[in-house]
């Protein structure tokens, strides 16, 4: 997950990396407020997940609070490199005197970390990596060590600093590493690190991105997500626990276990080419114990996808038999009532199968028909997709 740049900026904060204030604002009011806050020159920073804010117009410096306000709305709704600006960061105004780069990443194709530097930092970094490698540094990070203080004298010596910052930007740099490794992130990156005419190191630019992997140690970290960007359906998937991904076509899948799933759509795409292509609308893996609660959850999501024409349930019983599936289909439905307002298509296999089709048979729900094997299944939810268009 990325991060926004006020994101970055609590963080670094957190974790005593020298930052200037700075207060998130969603409309040119709270930016006026913001301003008046900080007091003295801001900076209107739009907060967008995606590099090169600055030569997009989308970084401007504001003298009083009412050019805070004027910067806002110009900002404000502006599409940067196709994502909207939803809301701005005031920051307190820096006297930049040089701008430096410093970040720090999990090199995966090396299984290590990697540091790298660079005295020329700002908004063309990208093109100077390109054009002269040489003056960007890098420097592996061993996992086991870290960024301890040799390390970021190592870094700081080979990226070419005068000798007067060394003291503060190994500071900064040590800071930054605290941040990636208490964090869990794969990402800390810091364009421009900047020294002001003060003689002071400042992280002015953050970007971080979490390893996701790491929420169940990061319990803080929940709020960090864009609420506005998720997928609404994906968000109650996750509320329930549910494996679930949208995707474009026609036909709902549910199944049990991720490789059952994958298998099940690629068999529905295929036998969507002789009904119209329709498609898979999506993964949604209920895991082993498909209890009714489970199956209603998830049925739940599919069914609110208005997309969605068919649905196949595709379930192979093992721990929990076919009998205690079909058990929770049939609750699912009773619990569903009328929301179950689509053609659904089930294939059970495996412990209890007899079972599980028997219980189906005799609940003899309006809505549901019986495939004996996979492609039969996916065919018929492909053809009953096909007819609804
Ligand atoms: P990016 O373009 O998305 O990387 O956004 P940055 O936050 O890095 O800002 C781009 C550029 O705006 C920086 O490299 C600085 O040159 C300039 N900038 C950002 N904050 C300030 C500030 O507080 N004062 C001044 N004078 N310039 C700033
Ligand atoms: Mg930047």
């Amino acid at each position: 997950m990325d991060l926004f740049e006020y994101q970055a900026r609590d963080l670094f904060e957190a974790h005593g990396v020298p930052v200037l204030a700075g207060i998130v604002a969603h409309t040119p009011e709270e930016a006026k407020a913001a301003a008046e806050k900080i007091g003295g020159v801001v900076v209107v920073k739009a907060q967008v997940k995606v590099g090169g804010r600055g030569k997009a117009g989308g970084v401007k410096v504001a003298k009083t609070p009412d050019e805070a306000f004027k910067y806002a709305s110009d900002i404000l709704g502006m599409d940067i490199k196709g994502h909207t600006v939803h809301k701005v960061m005031i920051a307190q105004g820096a006297d930049i005197a040089e701008e430096y780069y410093f970040s720090v990443l999990l090199d995966r194709s090396n299984r290590n970390y990697l540091a790298m530097c660079s005295v020329e930092g700002g908004v063309e970094i990208e093109q100077l990596a390109v054009e002269r490698p040489e003056a960007l540094a890098r420097i592996a990070v061993d996992p086991a060590v870290g960024i301890d203080q040799a390390k970021a004298k190592e870094i700081v010596e080979t990226a070419g600093f005068a000798p007067e910052l060394h003291d503060g930007v190994v500071n900064a740099i040590i800071k930054l590493w605290d941040v990636f490794v208490s964090e869990d992130a794969t990402l800390v990156e810091v364009n421009p690190l900047v020294k002001t005419g003060a003689g002071d190191i400042i992280a002015l630019d953050g970007k971080v991105t979490i390893d996701e992997n790491a929420a169940f140690r990061q319990p803080g970290h929940a709020e960090l997500e864009d609420q506005d960007s998720t997928d609404p359906l994906e968000a109650k998937a996750k509320e329930n626990d549910l494996n679930y991904v949208k995707l474009d076509g026609e036909v709902g899948i549910i199944g049990n276990g991720a490789g059952l799933v994958m298998s099940t759509l690629d068999v529905v795409a295929y036998a969507g080419e002789a009904h119209g292509n329709v498609r898979p609308a999506n993964f949604l893996d209920i895991g082993g114990g498909a209890s009714a609660a489970v199956m209603a959850a998830g049925l739940d999501v599919i069914l609110n996808d208005p997309q969605v024409k068919s649905v196949f349930v595709n379930v192979f019983g093992g721990i929990t038999a076919c009998d205690a599936v079909a058990n929770g289909i049939v609750e699912a439905l009773k619990i569903l009532g009328d929301k179950e307002n689509k053609p659904l298509v089930v294939r059970l296999d495996g412990n209890n199968v007899e079972e599980g089709r028997r219980i189906l048979a005799e609940a003899n729900h309006p809505m549901v028909t019986l495939a004996d094997t996979m492609d039969e299944g996916a065919d018929k939810a492909a053809e009953l997709a096909y007819a609804a268009r």
